[in-house]
């Protein structure tokens, strides 16, 4: 059984999930310690213990320590279940945080499958649905698989109740891909979600972002949504020739109109002056499926803790090195077989 110390690095919910999407990829037993050591309220959330019961369900895993608060579990995998599943969090929790912990091992599964999962689908500190589909998504199917993600109902922290279905129809395995240039722009849109709000929050914030993003009048809007409770999130879209970035904000009480888009407007900007096609947080996320791809490399910016932290995790699963090094200005993170001997 191998052991994963939860409260290495970043020591957040992703050592959680990468060691669960690789626990059931691999069929690796393992044990948990000190899960989420490293956050204000450590332990199992409703997303983490939601992220546990999906990856049990399509495994057929033996699990112990699986409750609220828990911070150990052990899990041991059966053989991948691809079928038909929904997964309520029952909360705000990210739903795209659960989809991402099954959807690795139902890549290259027997079978197609479709996952619901019912929670917030615009959450602060996790991708929100657009960025799932488009930037994320968008190097998934580059490897083979056919995945297709529909947002059924949109979801805010904290009341929840959205709901996002993904389709995942399998390859045999997955193939690498080298993504070092973004290429040459193709589409911009800056989209504002509202739900339960004044209007002219949508509105202030979709100038500040026309204004500080220097958007075309037809590249931006607002769109008032039906959503259980109160949210705002605010989604930017780049599109590029060999990659699709999404950039996010969220508004909280007390923050003003112009200073949500702001911090969306500063992301942006420094994705664009590093000049490299991945963005901080694509970069953890594309590590997962291109270590199961056994080889890859892309360009991103300075790395962040997520990054670093989802290389460990990931080496203690797979046979895999990542070798970082400077690329004109930005950082190449290329994916490889680890050296024979290595650890
Ligand atoms: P953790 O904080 O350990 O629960 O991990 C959060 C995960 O959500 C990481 O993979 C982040 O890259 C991802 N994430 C957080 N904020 C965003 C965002 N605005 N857009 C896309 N992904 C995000």
């Amino acid at each position: 059984m191998l052991t994963i110390d939860g409260s290495r690095g970043e020591g957040g919910g992703q050592v959680l999930r990468t060691s669960l999407a690789l626990s059931v990829a691999t069929r690796t037993p393992i044990v948990i310690e000190n899960i989420r050591a490293g956050r204000k309220k450590p332990g199992l959330l409703r997303q983490h213990l939601t992220a546990v019961e999906a990856a049990r369900v399509i495994s057929g895993a033996r699990v112990e320590g699986a409750s609220l608060g828990s911070r150990r579990v052990t899990f041991a995998p059966g053989d991948v279940r691809p079928g038909t599943y929904e997964f309520a969090i029952g909360s705000g929790g990210s739903a795209l945080l659960v989809a991402q912990t099954v959807l690795p091992p139902l890549l290259t599964a027997s079978a197609p499958s479709t996952i619901t999962v019912v929670g917030g689908t615009h959450n602060p500190m996790a991708p929100p649905f657009e960025f799932f589909e488009r930037a994320f998504l968008g190097c998934v199917n580059r490897q083979g698989p056919e995945v297709h993600a529909v947002l059924e109902r949109p979801g805010f922290m904290v009341a929840g109740g959205g709901r996002v279905q993904v389709h995942v129809k399998p390859a045999a395995s997955l193939d690498g891909f080298e993504l070092l240039d973004a290429g040459a722009r193709v589409r911009r849109e800056a989209r504002v979600l509202i739900a339960g709000l004044p209007p002219s929050v949508g509105s202030r914030e979709l100038r500040a972002l026309v204004d500080g993003l220097d958007l075309r009048a037809d590249e931006g809007r607002v769109d008032e949504v039906n959503a259980v409770g109160i949210g705002n999130a605010i989604v930017c879209t780049l599109e590029h020739e060999h990659v699709t970035e999404v950039f996010s904000a969220f508004g909280e009480r007390g923050v003003r109109a112009e200073a949500v888009a702001g911090r969306l407007v500063r992301d942006v900007r420094s994705y664009l002056a590093a000049g490299a096609p991945v963005g901080r947080r694509l970069a953890d996320q594309l590590l997962i499926p291109l270590a199961l791809a056994g080889g890859g490399a892309f360009r991103t910016g300075p790395l962040s803790k997520h990054t670093k932290t989802n290389m460990t995790v990931i080496r203690d699963f797979l046979p895999v090195d990542f070798d970082v090094e400077d690329d004109d200005g930005a950082t190449r993170i290329t994916v490889k077989a680890a050296s024979p001997g290595k650890e």
